[in-house]
C-alpha cells in the first residue's frame, strides 16, 4: 500500500489526515515511508506492529513533537505544525505515565488547564470531573508514589481528558500493567472513548488489545501500513503473510 491514498470512513471530513508522510531521523533512511491515512471523528484507530515499525514516530508527528521530513499532517483541516500546542486540543497518555512526582494527583490532573489559562473554580470543577471519570475521586491529595501502577495510569488518563480534547493519543499505555488490570483498563478506556465521543489514535504491539478495542487497525511493518481494516476483516482476511503471521501470534 504505497503511494495511493487510503480512504478512511471520515472521507473529506476526517479529523486527522496523513498525506504522503515520510520521516527520517538520520537523513539516510526513512523509518516512516509514504504514509497516507485518515482518521474519522469519533473513531478508535490503532497502530499495531512490532517494535521499530514506526508507530511511535507516527504518533509523535501527529502530536507535533516530531516534524515529517516530507509530506504533511492535517488536523481538522489545518497543518498540525502551524497550530500552537494549546490550540491542538490533543491529550496524550504514555506508557511511563510521566506524572509529576512532587505534585498531588489533583495538581497533576489540573496541570494542562493551567497553561490553557483555566484557573480557580472552573479548573477545580474540571479536575474533579476528570478524576471522577476514572474512579479516583478520593485520591486527589495523594502523591503519585502513593498509588498503584493502575491508579497512576488512571491519573494519566484523567490528565489527558481534563481539557476535553477532541483527539487523544496513547502510546502503549497499558504496557506496564499485569494482564488482568490491562484487560480491565482496555474496557474502561474504550468506554470513556465512546461515551465522550473522543477520536483515539492508539499504539500497541499487542494483537489482542488491538482486536478488542479498535474500530480500525493499521498494521505497521518496516515503516509502512501493511493493512488497514476493521478487526474482523484483519483476523479473517489478512492481506499478506506478514499480517497473517503477526495477527496469528499469541492469539
Ligand atoms: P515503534 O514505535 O513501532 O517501536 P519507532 O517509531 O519508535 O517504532 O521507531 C522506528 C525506527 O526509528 C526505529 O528503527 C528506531 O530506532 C528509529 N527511531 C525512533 N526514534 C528515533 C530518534 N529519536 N532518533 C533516531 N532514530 C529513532
Amino acid at each position: 500500500m504505497t503511494g495511493e491514498h487510503i480512504p478512511g470512513p471520515g472521507g473529506p471530513d476526517a479529523l486527522v489526515r496523513f498525506e504522503q508522510v515520510k520521516k527520517s531521523y538520520d537523513g539516510l533512511q526513512y523509518v516512516v515511508k509514504d504514509l497516507n491515512l485518515d482518521v474519522a471523528r469519533g473513531e478508535f484507530l490503532t497502530m499495531l506492529g512490532p517494535s521499530g515499525s514506526g508507530k511511535t514516530t507516527t504518533l509523535m508527528m501527529l502530536g507535533g513533537f516530531e516534524r515529517p521530513t516530507l509530506g504533511r499532517i492535517m488536523l481538522d483541516g489545518k497543518p498540525v505544525e502551524r497550530l500552537p500546542p494549546e490550540k491542538r486540543n490533543i491529550g496524550f497518555v504514555f506508557q511511563n505515565y510521566a506524572l509529576f512526582p512532587h505534585m498531588t494527583v489533583a495538581e497533576n490532573v489540573a496541570f494542562p488547564l493551567r497553561y490553557r489559562g483555566i484557573r480557580g473554580q472552573a479548573a477545580a470543577a474540571k479536575m474533579a470531573q476528570a478524576l471522577g471519570r476514572v474512579g479516583l475521586d478520593a485520591m486527589g491529595e495523594r502523591r503519585p508514589a502513593q498509588l498503584s501502577g493502575g491508579q497512576q495510569q488512571r491519573v494519566a488518563l484523567a490528565r489527558a481528558l481534563v481539557f476535553e480534547p477532541s483527539l487523544v493519543l496513547m502510546d502503549e499505555p497499558l504496557g506496564a500493567l499485569d494482564k488482568q488490570l490491562r484487560e480491565r483498563m482496555q474496557v474502561e478506556i474504550k468506554h470513556l472513548q465512546t461515551s465522550l465521543g473522543i477520536t483515539m489514535v492508539y499504539v500497541t504491539h499487542d494483537q489482542s488489545e488491538a482486536l478488542t478495542m479498535s474500530d480500525r487497525i493499521a498494521v505497521f511493518h518496516d515503516g509502512r501500513i501493511q493493512q488497514l481494516a476493521d478487526p474482523q476483516t484483519l483476523y479473517n482476511a489478512p492481506a499478506n503473510r506478514f499480517v497473517a503471521g503477526f495477527i496469528g501470534e499469541n492469539n
